[in-house]
């Protein structure tokens, strides 16, 4: 028996904004890293198929020889293939268990499933659209941008600078290898025309049919989900709020499955925070708790944390790194401290942390792994920094303990603030997802998972989430903007989606879009117009307009608003 986590790779990220449909993604995503020693007990060689088996599901991937991967634990890149088997519950918090999951691995002559496998095992109604390029050229400027937001991750990056040729972006300075993979790739995987589903086939109709479809679909539905908006604008998510009132649905955001726990351990301690800026200049000390940035978010290190130059603290030589996670990473080799902790432990540890820091005994020689003189050593680093900073990411989100996980780490970070100044931050992972949090809270007064079935805002995490309401069929319609819960939820969530009628408004075609009824392509949000967007630490960035859209596609603000009206008339009679 192993156990089984999931999480980010760079390769994950940079393929998928190639596209998720292509063989590179497939090569990158569909693996199981998995302990030299582990191969050999169980008999099975490097770059040969396994069947990978939990309580939840099985699915076929290709084993990979990993060094940095504890014997006893395998890693699946998050996606599809690892949606197969995680764990669906949330424990009443909406996450599901997408890391410490029991699994059985064996050799299997069987073939990995591409994604439509996959998803033909899910529902019969899969479609595979033919993905196309614009059939009539876009407009022909050649311009240089500078200072462009980037649109892939929580970073938002703002210093890059974008060359467009004849229409088309043709070189990126400044990016990571995943903003690069974005910005030279995003008219790749795309659809360009409206499509309903007729007969069992999605067919290309008007917009207005398809708005009027859509419409018809949520002015009908009992309870609709309104979920997504991650990689979209702050004024398009506006119009899901409302959209979720004028029809006593749910609206969600994709926080819901990353940190959707760090929220709720903020409600119940509160957060002492400071933006990246103030992190970057002023930082002595700095942690990565459950997150691998140099994987994840390329530049943070450099641009923001470990290796930046600030003003009072001028690069990696004057700061001090540490790791905290559950294997090593390439984060963990820039550090001057790697502390391996137990999986699905960091609770304890950190809680062993709180004592050393306030010099309670430790009575215990070891906690959750670690030793307990180590323990006391970095709480001693820790009370000696003059700024430290405890980024905090999905390995403690996503592990047991979730929400009280970052309760207590949030707690730690409150004990320090007696001896010195110390902040905590999410390393939130998409684009905009920040942004997801601030406008529905300030519409709602809740950053996620509310609920207006009775006619006013309710937020209830294990029972209006998004995961949740799916896991339990709760919900008879969805209307799903800029996301892909079909790559990132668990199969249950996304058995009972491909079920019930549900709309997708997005620029790329997704495994989600193949499991739509209604269809609208839109523009990306910087790059095909422009819009307002969250960075991880909630600055407020306007993202810019690079490229013109192709012909009829309009923005997500747009869609949306002529959805309202439509569906306004239909419930409403305007
Ligand atoms: S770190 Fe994130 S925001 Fe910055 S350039 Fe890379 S993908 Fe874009």
């Amino acid at each position: 028996m192993f156990t089984l986590i999931t999480g980010r790779t760079l390769e994950q990220g940079r393929t998928m904004e190639i596209g998720k449909f292509t063989k590179d993604y497939m090569d990158r995503v569909a693996i199981c890293e998995i302990n030299p020693e582990d191969l050999k007990k169980i008999g099975v060689e490097s770059g040969s198929n396994v069947k990978v088996k939990t309580a939840y599901g099985e699915v076929v991937v290709k084993a990979v020889s990993s060094n940095t991967t504890s014997p006893g634990v395998v890693f699946i890149p998050m996606g599809p293939w690892a949606n197969m088997v995680v764990n669906p519950d949330t424990q009443g918090t909406g996450m599901p268990n997408l890391k410490g999951v029991p699994c059985q691995i064996e050799a299997t002559g069987e073939a990995i499933p591409g994604i439509y496998d996959l998803l033909k095992k899910i529902s019969d109604k899969t479609f595979e659209a033919k993905i196309s390029k614009p059939e009539v050229a876009v407009s022909g400027r050649s311009e240089t941008y500078s200072n462009v937001v980037c649109c892939f991750c929580g970073c938002v990056c703002d210093d890059l600078e974008v060359s467009v040729e004849n229409g088309k972006i043709k070189s990126v300075k400044n990016g990571c290898a995943i903003s690069m993979a974005k910005l030279l790739n995003y008219d790749r995987e795309r659809a360009y025309k409206p499509m309903v589903r007729k007969n069992g086939k999605l067919v290309e109709t008007s917009l207005e049919e398809a708005l009027n479809e859509a419409a018809k679909i949520l002015a009908e539905a009992k309870y609709p989900l309104i979920y997504g908006w991650s990689s979209t604008s702050n004024e398009a998510m506006r119009h899901g709020v409302y959209l979720a009132e004028l029809t006593g649905g749910v609206v969600d955001n994709t926080s819901v499955s990353c940190h959707g726990p760090t929220i709720l351990g903020t409600q119940q301690a509160g957060v002492v925070k400071a933006t990246l800026g103030q992190i970057r200049n002023r930082a002595d000390l700095i942690v990565y708790w459950g997150c691998n940035p140099v994987y994840a978010h390329p530049r943070h290190t450099v641009r923001y944390s470990a290796m930046a130059k600030g003003r009072f603290v001028k690069g990696r030589k004057e700061r001090k790194i540490v790791v905290v996670d559950v294997r090593p990473t390439p984060t963990s080799k820039i550090a001057d401290m790697f502390i391996q902790v137990k999986q699905g432990m960091d609770y304890e540890l950190i809680t062993a942390l709180r004592m050393a820091v306030k010099d309670h005994t430790i009575e215990a020689p070891t906690v959750a792994g670690v030793p307990r003189e180590k323990i006391l050593e970095l709480a001693d680093m820790f009370r000696s920094a003059r700024f430290g900073v405890i980024f905090l990411g999905m390995g403690l989100t996503m592990t047991s303990g979730k929400g009280r996980n970052l309760e207590e780490a949030i707690k730690l970070v409150q004990d320090l603030n007696e001896w010195t100044k110390f902040v905590l931050l999410a390393m939130r992972g998409h684009y905009n997802v920040t942004g997801t949090n601030e406008v529905i809270v300030w519409l709602t007064g809740y950053p996620y998972a509310v609920d207006f079935m009775l006619g006013y805002p309710r937020h209830n995490p294990g029972i209006t989430t998004a995961t949740d309401v799916l896991i339990r069929g709760d919900v008879d319609a969805a209307l799903i903007v800029a996301s892909d819960p079909a790559s990132h939820f668990p199969r249950k969530a996304v058995e009972h989606l491909a079920k019930i009628p549900t709309i997708v408004i997005d620029p790329r075609w997704s495994p989600t879009a193949s499991l739509a009824d209604v269809f609208i392509p839109t523009r990306y949000v910087g790059i095909e117009c422009e819009g307002v967007v969250y960075r991880m630490d909630g600055v407020p960035l306007r993202a810019k307009k690079l490229v013109d859209p192709p012909p009829e596609i309009l923005s997500d603000e747009e869609v949306l608003g002529k959805l309202v009206e439509k569906v306004e008339a239909l419930k409403l009679g305007r």
